[in-house]
């Protein structure tokens, strides 16, 4: 056997994914697979002109929560938000989801029931039902699902169909979550220095708090586009940063970009919160993540659609691969936009030095 020992923090996340991805390769690839790994969720062909999605992702204390700081029912929400952003991500509608739970000692039985609370008012939110899984006791509280979801066969939407000319849009506002992280992780250290003392204060932060600890998937704006007539030429969902998920788009697609920093939408919240820190607000958007808002494309052609949908912005442009990924700002022209959200196992990849080596965000498909 092989004494080498090869830290995972050489590849980074996403070394690690392509690394596994080509030990799969040799597998027999079923003709009914549209899309495998590399995008937000695989898809297959379930039957004629109509795709199913598959898409898991997993929540894990002391990785991706605190307990401290997350109500069991909302942990619940957000495992089963999270999922579905990722099936929505594909243009498509969540169906059916399994769990598997790894759940310690040290939990009651009360809090299992909270947190099945929680999972039972996102599937009731997004019209999908909790089918099956399995439980385990381990060390620490984990939670995976995995939703399959569908969508017609010409509704689909990849990462890789962004052109030349189209416009970059985002929906609702972004940073909130990162914000929403700042003040708990301020929160944290407040109990920590203060002890029996402490009193939390977090009221004039709800909204934030709420975008990190219960986020939503924009399932609804899915179904706005389709009412609308608007078909993404590209889409992905805000795990990592926007900075990130433009660089996935990009890179799936064979394109450039340019992210139009004034154009950034951002709740007021989210600047109070910045500006109580001290803190570059655009940095939030561009590298904070978790704010699962969708990052799409659209043509030429459908960009006033957008305009006038409520609760959407345009944010920049798609350009030529030479020109590479950019950001513009009045005050520095155009910049290259580095990928740079936080990645798992590699320790040099966050670009927020706000945060020490526990914050609770990971890198997510
Ligand atoms: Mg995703």
């Amino acid at each position: 056997m092989s004494q080498t020992f090869t830290p995972l923090s050489t590849l980074g996340e996403f070394g690690l994914i392509q690394r596994m991805s080509e030990r799969l390769a040799g597998v027999a690839r079923s003709s009914r697979l549209i899309e495998g790994i590399g995008d937000d969720a695989a898809v297959y062909q379930a039957s004629e002109g109509l795709l199913h999605v598959i898409t898991t992702d997993a929540l894990i204390e002391g990785v991706h929560f605190d307990r401290t700081f997350i109500p069991m029912s909302f942990l619940g929400y957000k495992a089963i938000s999270v999922n579905v952003s990722d099936v929505v991500a594909m243009n498509a509608r969540p169906l059916y989801a399994t769990i598997a739970l790894g759940v310690p000692r040290n939990m009651s039985v009360e809090m299992v029931d909270s947190l099945y609370d929680g999972l039972q008012i996102g599937c009731k939110k997004y019209g999908m039902e909790l089918v099956g899984g399995d439980t385990s006791t381990s060390h620490a509280l984990y939670i995976s699902i995995t939703v399959v979801g569908e969508v017609a066969e010409q509704d689909v939407v990849f990462r890789r169909g962004a052109n030349v000319g189209d416009f970059l849009c985002v929906t609702g506002d972004v940073g909130g979550a990162y914000a929403g992280l700042k003040v708990l992780l301020d929160q944290r250290q407040a109990l920590k220095d203060m002890g029996d003392q402490y009193e939390p204060d977090l009221d004039a932060h709800q909204y934030v708090i709420q975008r990190q600890l219960r986020p939503h998937a924009r399932l609804d704006m899915i179904e706005a586009f389709k009412k609308a007539g608007i078909k993404p030429t590209s889409m992905i969902d805000i795990s990592d940063g926007i900075a990130s998920e433009v660089h996935h788009i990009a890179t799936k697609s064979g394109v450039g970009a340019t992210v139009r920093i004034p154009a950034l939408p951002f709740d007021p919240e989210t600047r109070a919160v910045a500006d109580q820190f001290m803190d570059d607000i655009d940095a939030y958007a561009l590298f904070g993540g978790e704010d699962y808002e969708l990052l799409f494309t659209v043509d030429p052609s459908q960009v006033a659609l957008v305009d006038a949908l409520e609760g959407c912005s345009v944010i920049g442009n798609i350009e030529e691969a030479t020109k590479g990924i950019r950001a513009y700002s009045p005050d520095t022209g155009l910049m290259p936009l580095h990928p740079s959200g936080y990645q798992h196992f590699n320790p040099d990849s966050e670009n927020l030095d706000v945060l020490g080596p526990d914050h609770f965000q990971d890198s997510r498909s």
